[in-house]
């Protein structure tokens, strides 16, 4: 039987399991990973260089830059926040820089550093790593001492007092979770460029400008002369924009993938927008 079982050997698993074994030695704890190698996609994060945090140390600013989370990740950023993250990285001697517009990476430039860093953290602290381990099932089991969970691996199960769950974007997770009576938010994509066919821009791939571009329904074109009518925009934005072989993208396009996630879902992706 483990203390603790954490299902999902990326970022989050990592950082959480190394948070436990750090506060409560004598815990046993073990990462669960269904890939052949763990910390996958901190490998290919930042460009391959792990844009580590943010330099935004005060929590209410911080918070600011959540579209959908801002009230909720308030409380715990007054808990923990960007300042806490590099402090758990200098006192591994993980050194990071802070870039002109505030992102923070690891002086090495390589995201192998910080892979490298909870590797040998999981290591010192003896955390198992289980990878090939893929979790099919999760069942909770009421016992005289409290509530145990069943872990379900491959063809046999795995007990332990306390269970996380750090799946990233796995859909049969939440289903189990589902199915142990919480509620889910279907989740829409988000953060993404936009795909443009549009003849003015069919020759000038690798333009890049500053521009403001805002998002109009297209219930709010003037029908006769098929003109916008940039007053009934939804969504706005300002920001450095580059235009692509399939469209648009750069922040100006990827804030208004991301504030507007939800809208743009509602239109079903089919929208105007005017790029000024
Ligand atoms: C190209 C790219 C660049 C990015 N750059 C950055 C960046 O620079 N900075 C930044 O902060 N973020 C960046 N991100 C986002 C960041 O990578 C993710 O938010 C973060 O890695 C998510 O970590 P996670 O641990 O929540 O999930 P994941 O990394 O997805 O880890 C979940 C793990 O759970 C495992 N798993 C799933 N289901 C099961 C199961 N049933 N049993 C066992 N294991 C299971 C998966 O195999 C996976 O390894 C980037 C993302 C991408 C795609």
């Amino acid at each position: 039987m483990h203390d603790v079982l954490v299902i999902g050997g990326g970022a989050a698993g990592f950082y959480a399991a190394i948070h436990i074994a750090e506060s409560r030695p004598q815990t046993k704890i073990a990462i669960l990973e269904r890939g052949k190698e763990v910390l996958t996609k901190v490998k290919v994060s930042g460009g391959g260089r792990c844009n580590v945090t943010h330099a935004e140390f005060n929590p209410v600013d911080l918070s600011k830059n959540y579209p959908r989370g801002q009230k909720e990740l308030l409380g715990p950023f007054h808990t923990y926040a960007s300042g806490d993250t590099v402090g758990f990285f200098e006192e591994r001697g993980v050194a990071l820089r802070i870039e002109e517009d505030g992102r923070m990476f690891p002086v090495t430039n390589s995201s192998q550093t910080i892979i490298d860093c909870f590797l040998s953290e999981a290591d010192r602290l003896g955390i198992q790593v289980k990878t090939l381990c893929s979790v099919t099932g999760i069942e909770q089991i009421k016992e005289e001492e409290g509530i145990i969970w069943k872990v379900a691996i491959g063809d046999g199960h795995m007990y332990c007092k306390k269970l996380i769950l750090a799946t990233g974007s796995n859909p049969k997770m939440w289903n189990y979770v589902q199915a142990l009576g919480h509620s889910i938010v279907q989740p829409v994509p988000s953060l993404f460029t936009f795909n443009i066919k549009d003849e003015r821009i069919l020759d000038i791939p690798g333009v890049a400008t500053h521009a403001e571009v805002k998002v109009i329904p297209k219930k709010n074109i003037s029908k006769k002369k098929g003109k916008l009518k940039p007053d009934t925009a939804v969504l706005t934005s300002e920001g450095p924009l580059l235009i692509t072989h399939w469209g648009m993208s750069g922040p100006a396009i990827l804030k208004l993938s991301a504030w507007g996630a939800r809208i743009l879902e509602q239109y079903n992706y089919q929208f105007k927008i005017q790029v000024n």
